[in-house]
């Protein structure tokens, strides 16, 4: 089969390849403890789910307009006016399927052949790929472990060229956890303004943080950088609506027309029910994230305090999202029955085989040394997991 040239560019979205294998293991009566997925263990809250069939019973199943109610998009503004106290108009809005298919119509909408895009690593695994279908060119800014996994903005200038069209920020992290401090945000909305720099802002975990207060959107941090701000977010996340598939974009009104003509040429509108489902969940807000959010620490402390006595681990303390990302170099070299590990690829089939435990491998998020783990799985479980691995690791030779 002669497939497109483009796809000789990209690969699978190992995220999803892992939690569905996982799965698959978990349906053939494996009794596996799953790591992978990115997606929150709770249930999407009750009053959403019932505007959602309200909406069907009504008979609110046919198409909308392509980028989403109008409905919707005021809602959303009026969301970020309340939380926020930033003003954008429903000509400044669009909703998609999903924050991935927010940034996919963003790039396509963006880029041009050999624009640059500047990613940060580690990254979440779809920018590089979703910017190379586009045409564009990822461009990587290595951060370090020391530093938090967070860049400066003097290391971000350097990598500024006239081809530069934008720069993901993605805060916290997926994969990391890592939360940018206010004194580096302002530093780098600075560099942006000044070289005419988009930021793609990326908060889909603004609400899953574990700090003092709470996190805000990019120009809350520097009222100047709105015109270069494109805001990327959406339910899957702060409300656990991973499989309804809602995301928006607010920024730039000719950005959002042009994502609004590609979507109308493609998937068309988001499922007319699930966007009533989100108009509740925007009106309420996520009440239940304090909730949520002990549960999400409580797992992630006793997965850091795991880390320190198994050996070979180390990883510094995620101040958001649902992910620990332990370095774990230190099993590089050592060696089980399925050979030795030499990589982070190595290091999850070892998890896998010897330890029925699921992870995600570094590499494909740019960090060779690391392994994801999410912790959106319960307690039990979770110390079911910690006990497996602390077994497994103690037989490598
Ligand atoms: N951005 C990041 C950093 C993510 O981890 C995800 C996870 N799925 C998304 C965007 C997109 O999520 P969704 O398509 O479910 O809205
Ligand atoms: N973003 C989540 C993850 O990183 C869900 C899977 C995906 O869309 O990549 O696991």
């Amino acid at each position: 089969m002669k497939l497109a040239d483009r796809l000789a560019q990209i690969k699978p979205s190992p995220t999803l390849e892992i939690t569905a294998k996982a799965k698959a293991m978990k349906a053939q009566g494996i009794d596996l403890v799953g790591f992978g997925a990115g997606e929150p263990d709770f249930d999407t809250p009750e009053f959403v789910k019932e505007a959602a069939i309200k909406a069907l019973r009504e008979g609110k199943t046919k198409y909308t307009d392509a980028g989403g109610l109008p409905q919707l998009r005021d809602v959303l503004c009026a969301y970020y006016q309340r939380t926020e106290g930033l003003g954008y108009t429903r000509a400044q809005a669009i909703i998609s399927n999903g924050g991935k298919h927010v940034l996919y119509n963003l790039f396509q909408a963006l880029l041009s052949p050999g624009d640059e895009v500047i990613i940060p690593t580690p990254f979440w695994v779809s920018y590089p790929d979703q910017v190379l279908l586009a045409g564009g060119t990822p461009v990587f800014l290595p951060t370090r472990e020391e530093n938090g996994f967070c860049f400066t903005a003097g290391e971000l200038e350097k990598l500024i060229t006239p081809r530069t069209r934008a720069i993901v920020i993605n805060s916290p992290s997926n994969p990391s956890g890592a939360v940018y401090d206010e004194a580096t945000l302002r530093a780098v909305c600075e560099v942006a303004v000044r070289r005419k720099v988009f930021i793609v802002w990326d908060e889909i975990y603004k609400d899953i943080y574990y700090g003092e207060g709470r996190l805000r959107s990019l120009p809350f941090y520097d009222p100047e950088v709105l015109p270069y701000t494109l805001i990327c977010s959406g339910l899957s996340k702060n409300f656990s609506m991973t499989g309804w598939r809602i995301g928006w974009l607010l920024g730039d009104a000719a950005l959002i027309k042009a994502m609004d003509m590609i979507q109308s040429q493609s998937t068309s509108n988001p499922v007319s029910f699930a966007q009533y489902g989100a108009i509740a969940a925007l009106e309420k807000g996520p009440e239940h994230i304090g909730e949520w959010l002990e549960h999400f620490r409580a797992r992630r402390d006793a997965l850091l305090a795991a880390f320190q006595r198994i050996p070979g681990m180390r990883c510094l303390e995620p101040q958001g999202a649902f992910y620990v990302f332990p370095n774990i170099s230190g099993w590089f070299g050592k060696s089980w029955k399925g050979g030795v590990i030499n990589d982070s690829y190595g290091a999850t089939k070892f998890l896998l085989e010897e330890a029925q435990v699921a992870v995600v491998p570094g590499a494909p998020f740019g960090a060779p040394e690391n392994i994801r783990i999410s912790y959106a799985l319960s307690m039990a479980e979770i110390e079911k997991g910690i006990a497996r691995i602390a077994k497994a690791v103690q037989t490598l030779g």
